[in-house]
């Protein structure tokens, strides 16, 4: 039996950052992945390989739509589906070998195989080469999640198909049927519908995004339709999904009580992710999840058991990468003692559609639901110069400040690089600034960040310079 200080199961970002803050902190540590490939679903088959889709559809989108304009002409454009798979594969080794290569540098010790409690002191690492048992003074938990499904649907990982099989399919969608009008089901739509599917995105609440601003759901929605031909069904219960010769029927009802039927050639079932606990030996070790599967965790991110901590997918919160990293960090700190601090209101989030989306903070409807008093700002990109010169003149940046102090509430913004500006309003929120600090703040010209400063100004007097 080896002994270690800290085991970890799982190498997803929570895992393999846990375990890097872990052994930077002095202690011995042990990680435990069943797949052979490190870096759990955001490196293998999440944020990486969707990202690198969505680069690779977008060049060939602007090559086609866009190029011109700028004055670049070139004949035969085709898309590359075999091609842009294969790059997006190498993407992913790169990563992936790179997080080998850090447990290395850490000296990290990596068990490959499926980890599971034989007792709450004790995990077993069951490999084709045989098992193993570890033991450690303390556990972390960090196994994820896995896409959930509908009743009525099966999926069969060829037409029917999750995130997972979407990106490896090597064939461009005819007709690409989307349930779910959430973060992956307008990411990977927007792949397929760039490189020339038609997408339809049949969504069961009233608007798309839904936990994010209404600001936002409507306006993406409105941009997806305009400039990639994106069909929506809100308000739509899918009842079935069935396979009939080649063609794929998916059977929704609207708010009517009327069934419709869509025939496409795929189907991608994308209506969220559930926590990932099999095997695990959960029952050996005393330790309980909640009616939706998450293990149950304390303030310090302790479960039913004191030593056994659990991070990411596997409990409440939004499931997003940085949220599990900041998890692992704070529980690797929380082990040694230290007093980190989460706050979870200024996790931001992003939908890597083209223009992004993202967001950090309350909503208008979360501040109206609290009866918080608020002012809101907002700035156009159709002014902004930068904007213009991209020809990336769609969307907005929203502004929500406090009624009466200025304190910035929530930034809420569909914006060229999106992704990248919302980090600003991260920092902003987490010095508490006001609207008025960051009006009075001077950002490079021409950037797509004076777009904030615009909108902090008109949120803070009314007083955008440039609109
Ligand atoms: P995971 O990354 O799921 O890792 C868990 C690991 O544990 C896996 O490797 C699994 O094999 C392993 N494991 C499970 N059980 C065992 C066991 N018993 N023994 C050993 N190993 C085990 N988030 C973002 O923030 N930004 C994005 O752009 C983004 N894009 C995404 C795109 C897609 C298509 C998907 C599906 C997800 C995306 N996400 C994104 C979400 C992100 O991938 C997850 O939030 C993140 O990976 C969660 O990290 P984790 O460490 O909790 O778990
Ligand atoms: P999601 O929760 O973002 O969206 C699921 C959507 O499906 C929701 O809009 C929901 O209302 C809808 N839905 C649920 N049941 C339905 C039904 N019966 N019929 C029609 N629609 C239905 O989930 P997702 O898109 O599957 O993504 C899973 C997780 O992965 C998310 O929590 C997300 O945070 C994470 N993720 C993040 C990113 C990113 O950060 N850019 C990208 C991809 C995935």
């Amino acid at each position: 039996m080896e002994q270690f200080d800290v085991v970890v199961i799982g190498s997803g970002p929570g895992g393999y950052i846990s375990a890097i803050r872990c052994a930077q902190l002095g202690f011995k540590v042990a990680i435990v992945e069943k797949y052979l490939s490190l870096g759990g679903t955001c490196l293998n088959v999440g944020c990486i390989p969707s990202k690198a889709l969505l680069d690779s559809s977008e060049h060939y989108f602007n090559a086609v739509h866009h190029f011109e304009q700028h004055g670049i002409k070139i004949k035969d454009i085709k898309p590359d589906i075999k091609q842009m798979i294969n790059r997006k594969r190498q993407v992913v080794k790169e990563n992936s070998d790179g997080v080998a290569y850090l447990m290395k540098k850490n000296k990290i010790t990596v068990f490959n195989g499926i980890g599971s409690f034989v007792s709450p002191q004790q995990v077993k690492v069951s490999s084709e080469k045989g098992t193993q048992e570890l033991s450690a003074k303390y556990f972390i938990i960090a196994t994820g999640s896995k896409p959930s499904t509908l009743p009525g649907i099966e999926i069969d990982k060829k037409q029917i198909i999750t995130s997972t099989e979407a990106l490896e399919l090597e064939t461009i969608p005819k007709h690409l049927i989307v349930i779910g009008g959430g973060v992956i089901g307008l990411e990977l739509g927007s792949v397929f519908a760039r490189l020339g599917s038609k997408v339809s995105v049949v969504e069961y609440l009233d608007r798309i995004i839904p936990t994010m601003d209404g600001a936002l759901s409507k306006e993406l929605q409105r941009l997806l339709k305009k400039n990639l031909g994106f069909e929506f069904y809100l308000q739509h219960k899918v009842l079935s999904a069935v396979k009939k010769s080649k063609e794929v029927i998916v059977t929704a009802q609207n708010k009517n009580g009327e069934n419709i039927e869509l025939k496409g050639d795929y189907v991608l079932v994308a209506v969220g992710r559930r926590p990932y606990t099999e095997n695990l030996g959960l029952e050996k070790a005393g330790i309980n999840t909640d009616e939706r599967g998450r293990i149950i965790v304390n303030d310090h991110l302790q479960t039913s058991q004191p030593h056994i901590y659990a991070i990411g997918d596997v409990i409440r919160g939004p499931m997003l990468a940085h949220k599990a990293e900041e998890e692992g960090v704070f529980v690797a700190e929380v082990i040694a003692g230290q007093k980190p601090h989460i706050n979870y209101l200024l996790i931001p989030g992003v939908v890597y559609t083209w223009p992004e989306v993202a967001s950090v903070g309350y909503t208008e409807e979360q501040l109206k639901e609290q009866s918080i008093p608020y002012k809101v700002g907002q700035f156009p990109f159709k002014a902004s110069g930068r904007a213009k010169a991209s020809m990336d003149t769609d969307g907005f940046i929203k502004v929500l400040a406090h009624q009466t102090t200025d304190e910035i509430l929530g930034v809420h913004m569909i914006a060229p690089r999106a992704a990248d500006l919302i980090a600003e309003a991260v920092v902003a929120m987490e010095y508490k600034a006001t609207a008025e600090d960051i009006g009075r703040i001077c950002h490079p010209h021409p950037t797509f960040s004076e777009a904030f400063k615009e909108a902090c100004l008109d949120a803070f007097e009314k007083r955008p310079l440039n609109f």
